[in-house]
This record gives structure tokens, sequence and C-alpha cells, in this order.
């Protein structure tokens, strides 16, 4: 079984545009469960800290409001209270479960943040594994529905049927992405910035180049070559892999991203990578572009106004979307 994973590199300015001197400031940190590299562009170099410090925070605050792992959240309280009451949510949450479910629709349930309700019955822990039961996956399978999860906008609340649950895990990083960036840029002084969540990555505005911020796609069985590598001004680059979370069985590597109408994970994809303006829908959409496979998955970013894939298979064959401009060494 090939091994193939994409590495998301991004090159950091130092210093001097046009005369005028600027400083980059990067930190990297662990947030989400994640690793997170943070960079702020910015007229001086306090002004650069104090934009990583605020991009830092603001996902960490996301972090509390949409974690299913922290007890004391609000996606927490929906699923303790599924199948007993609505629960009323902050706004915030609320409008990001009413675009999960947008994106459900568009996708035509390949996104589905109610998978969660299989979260107990796999374990992606890279190991050889069997297969559960059949039977166990179709009861679980059962409660996967977005149309089912009610959203009531009167009292911005949410509701669950017995025994279903939601989690953020394909879109969650790209939302933080999105509101980190949105309070950085709006900060004086602030040029522009990088926010990378283990290559979930969103850049905008100024670089040190005037051809914007340079980001390479890496092979992953030699990480000092890229595989193709282009710039971009104000872009998110978001990949989903099967390379971090996988389980293995009968020889097949099958990844942690659920195929909602079957119930199983999915296998043959090994990576997508989007490139979109809108880090959220990005994240979405890697995920999305995963359980429906190279063919319908084409169909689909094809048909998007303004968003580009490249799909790389467990074979190592790379496809990608239309318009696409990427340079391959
Ligand atoms: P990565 O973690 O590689 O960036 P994704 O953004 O695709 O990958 O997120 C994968 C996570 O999304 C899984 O670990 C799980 O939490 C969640 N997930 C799995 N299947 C689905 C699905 N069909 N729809 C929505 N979320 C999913
Ligand atoms: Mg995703």
């Amino acid at each position: 079984m090939r091994h193939l994973m994409l590495f998301i590199i991004f090159l950091l300015p130092f210093l001097a545009v046009n005369g005028q001197s600027r400083a980059t400031a990067k930190k990297a940190v662990k947030l989400m469960g994640c690793g997170f590299e943070i960079a702020a562009y910015a007229e001086t170099d306090t002004i650069a800290w104090n934009a990583v410090e605020a991009g830092i925070k603001e996902i960490v605050r996301i972090e509390k409001l949409i974690s299913e792992w922290d007890s004391f959240s609000q996606t927490s309280e929906i699923i303790r209270m599924a199948g007993i009451r609505p629960v009323k949510v902050d706004k915030e949450l609320y409008d990001l479960i009413y675009r999960s479910g947008k994106i459900s629709q568009l996708t035509d349930g390949a996104f589905d943040i109610s998978f969660a309700s299989m979260n107990k019955i796999y374990q992606f822990d890279k190991t050889e594994r069997q297969m559960p039961d059949d039977v166990v996956i179709a009861a679980a399978r059962m409660k996967i529905d977005y149309r089912k999860i009610i959203l009531n906008p009167l009292d911005t609340s949410i509701y669950l049927e017995k025994g279903m649950r939601i989690g953020f895990g394909a879109i969650g990083k790209g939302y933080a992405a999105n509101k980190a960036k949105e309070i950085m840029s709006k900060m004086d002084g602030v040029k522009g910035g990088v926010v990378n969540a283990s290559g979930d990555l969103v850049a905008w505005g100024e670089s040190e180049s005037p051809e914007g911020w340079r980001v390479n796609i890496a092979n992953p069985k030699n990480k000092n070559q890229a595989i193709a590598w282009f710039r971009i001004h104000d872009l998110a680059v978001v990949t989903s892999g099967d390379y971090e979370k996988y389980f293995i069985s009968e020889g097949k590597r099958y990844s942690h991203i659920i195929d909602p109408k079957t119930g199983y994970p999915t296998s043959g994809v090994s990576s997508v990578t989007i490139f979109c303006p809108d880090a959220e829908l990005a994240d979405a959409l890697a995920t999305s572009v995963f359980v429906l496979g190279t063919t319908k998955g084409l169909d689909l970013i094809n048909k998007l106004n303004n968003i580009e894939c490249i799909i790389i298979n467990d074979d190592g064959i790379i496809h990608q979307s239309k318009n696409l401009q990427i340079n391959y060494y």
C-alpha cells in the first residue's frame, strides 16, 4: 500500500517591501488537537506579534464553542440532550450548523456533521484491525442524517433525535482559520498573514513578493521535493488526507472519513486538496470529495466557481479540476 501524503509548506517573508520596513511574526501552537502555525506580516514587529496572539485567542475561543470532546461546550450539550429537548446555542454555533447543512445539500449528503454517530465504532489508530460487524455499522449509520438536525431560528436552538451526534472535525479548522484571519486582517498596520492548521491553510494580503505567498505541495516520500507549487494572494488551500488517521483491514487502508450513505470509512482516495477563497468551505469540500471519490468529486468541483482541487489516489495517480493553474516540477 502506497503511503501518500501532502505537506503544505509556506515560505515566510522577512522584511523590506518597496523600501519600507516590515516585520513578520510567526508562532507554532497546538490548538484544536492539531498543530497550527500563525504568521502575520505587519508594519512593525509589535503589531505583527499582537496580530498572531489575537489570532490564537480567537481559535481558542472557537474550540471552546464547537469541541465535542469538551463536556462543557454547547456542542456537547446538544449531544447530551439528543432525544430529550432542543438546546439554545449561540448564534455563531447555530450559523455554523446551518452552513454545515447547506454543504450537505450541495454535496448530496457526502458531508454530514451527524456522521459522528459512528465515532465509537472505528478506531483510526494506524493499526491492522478487523472491520466491525455489518450489523453494528448499520445500526449506527441509521443515526446519520443531516435532515434530522432540527434548527429553530426563533430561539437559535438545535435538536437531535435520540442516539444522534454531531461533530465538526471536517469543518472546524477551516472555520477557525477564517475567523482568525478576520480578526487579524482588521488590525491596524497588519498587511497580510497566514493561518495554517496542519495543512489547512489560508493566506491573505501582502507578503515579501508582489506575486504573493508561495505554497509548495510536497511529496511525502521526500519532503524536500515539491510535486507542485503556486503563488497565492487571498486563498485557502486545504488538504484532507488518509495518512494521519486510518486503519488497515485485509490489506486495505481505510481513512477517518466516513461515507454517510454506507457508514463505512472511505478508501481509494489518498488525499484531496481544495483551493477556494473560503477556508471553511474548502475544509468541508475536501472531506466531501473524499467521500464522493474521483469522478463525482471532480464533477462537483468543476461545477463550482473559483474552486479547484487536486486528488491523489491510493495508486498514486493525480487528478485535477479543469481550471487549476499550477506549476509542476
Ligand atoms: P483532516 O483531518 O485530514 O484535515 P478532514 O477535514 O476531512 O480531514 O476531517 C476529517 C474529520 O471529519 C474526521 O476525523 C471526522 O471527525 C469528520 N468526518 C468524517 N467523515 C465525515 C463526513 N462524511 N462528513 C463530515 N465530517 C466527517
Ligand atoms: Mg475537511
